[in-house]
């Protein structure tokens, strides 16, 4: 499948670019106390080795506000802070992250909202502007009689539109719902009518299963769909999680190509090996390596090499021994007791080779020049209010 990315503004937060032909890249937020630096950048180093690429905290008060410098100064990538209310807090914080992110809509008055412009601009770092369905302003609320997803895609556009009255235009655009038709439905609408990037993500999405389910639903329709430069799947679980379930997803869409992708057989009466623990320990295993690499583990040698074909390496369960195949083809017999120990030393041993022939980095994503044409006419200054918002498409 190919999948042409929408074509959206490029900003960039730290050092990582976001929009236009940047690949979408992968954030989660901290579950700790943002006041506790010790138990935060803990979490933060655990984030960075699942290869999260964007962190954000939460600034609920000025101690969280200054506890930021020593977070930002243990950490390596880029740093968000999610402020709310109070525009103060993000005054301080933009002083030392790398993004704000705030609702202009629960911020107060306009006045605050330009002095959070004015402190950002300074700084050259960009806004991210959250819109949530729980959050939405009344008039909005009296207009569409609930938080649709006009009412979310119109609350966006105003922000957008009043940013880019007072000349702002380095931000990104968020539109959070928890039910997966209204989140899909609202970026839909606002993608077609602004080329701000879009951060997408299904907020509160539940458990680490159900929500993982709801995001790869909604998160994975808008990938399709071209829509989306950076995400966050929101679980009720440990924020790494949220990190492997946002590269699985783009790895399963082939919009990144990311270290281990583990090809399990579902198992049947013809297993040979402990297919389920062998898959849940290489994933853990290997969780460090960077090189795109696709290993299979199955259960049997009745399909299992020409399963596995389209492997870069894998074992198959056989008759009292396993085997250990690259391509399809098999490379040699191993005891079943050393299969696993053998298969991590293989995996280790091709990244490697794959690194030192520059196979390692990732493909950049499918192309932005292809198969987007704004409904509204863009320019520079991209005023959107007052046009007539397009019609969902039935699905
Ligand atoms: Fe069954 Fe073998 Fe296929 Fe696994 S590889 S599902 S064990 S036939």
């Amino acid at each position: 499948m190919h999948i042409s990315r929408r074509k959206t503004r490029q900003i960039s937060v730290g050092q990582v670019k976001i929009g236009g032909d940047a690949p979408v890249s992968v954030q989660s937020m901290c579950s700790t106390d943002t006041r506790d630096v010790t138990a935060t950048v803990a979490q933060i180093h655990q984030l960075e080795a699942a290869g999260c690429e964007i962190i954000r905290v939460a600034v609920p008060d000025d101690e969280a506000a200054q506890a930021l410098p020593q977070i930002k100064a243990a950490m390596t990538v880029p740093l968000i802070a999610d402020i709310h209310f109070d525009h103060r807090l993000a005054l301080k914080a933009a002083q030392i992250v790398d993004c704000v992110r705030i609702n202009p809509g629960n911020i107060g008055a306009w006045w605050k909202v330009e002095e959070v412009i004015k402190a950002v601009n300074e700084r050259g770092i960009p806004l991210r502007v959250g819109v949530n369905g729980g959050s939405l302003e009344r008039p909005l609320l009296e207009k569409y009689g609930w938080p649709s997803p006009e009412a979310l895609a119109e609350s966006a556009l105003n922000a957008v539109r009043a940013l880019e009255d007072v000349g702002f235009t380095n931000m990104k655009v968020s539109l959070k719902a928890s039910d997966v038709h209204h989140a899909i439905d609202a970026y839909w609408l606002f993608s077609h009518q602004s080329d701000y990037p879009l951060h997408i993500g299904i907020t509160e999405a539940g458990t680490a299963m159900t929500g993982a389910v709801k995001s790869s639903i909604g998160l994975g329709y808008l990938l399709s769909q071209g829509i989306g430069d950076t995400l966050r799947v929101s679980l009720a679980a440990d924020p790494v999680d949220e990190v492997k379930v946002g590269f699985e997803i783009l790895k399963s869409l082939e919009l990144r190509h990311r270290g281990i992708n583990v090809i399990a057989c579902p198992t049947c009466g013809r297993v040979e090996i402990d297919v389920v623990r062998m898959a849940n320990e290489l994933e853990k295993k290997l969780g460090h390596i960077k090189t795109p690499l696709n290993v299979s583990v199955l259960g049997c040698v009745v399909n299992g090499i020409g399963e596995g074909k389209e492997a870069d390496i894998g074992i198959a369960g056989g008759e009292g021994k396993g085997i250990l195949f690259k391509k399809g083809k098999l490379v040699r017999k191993v005891p079943i007791e050393e299969l696993m120990d053998t298969l991590i030393e293989e995996v280790e041993l091709l990244a490697k080779e794959k690194e030192a022939e520059g196979n390692a980095s990732e493909p950049i994503g499918s192309s932005t020049e292809a198969g987007w044409e704004p409904l509204i006419p863009q320019s520079d200054h991209l005023s959107t209010l007052g046009k007539e918002i397009p019609v969902l498409p039935r699905r």
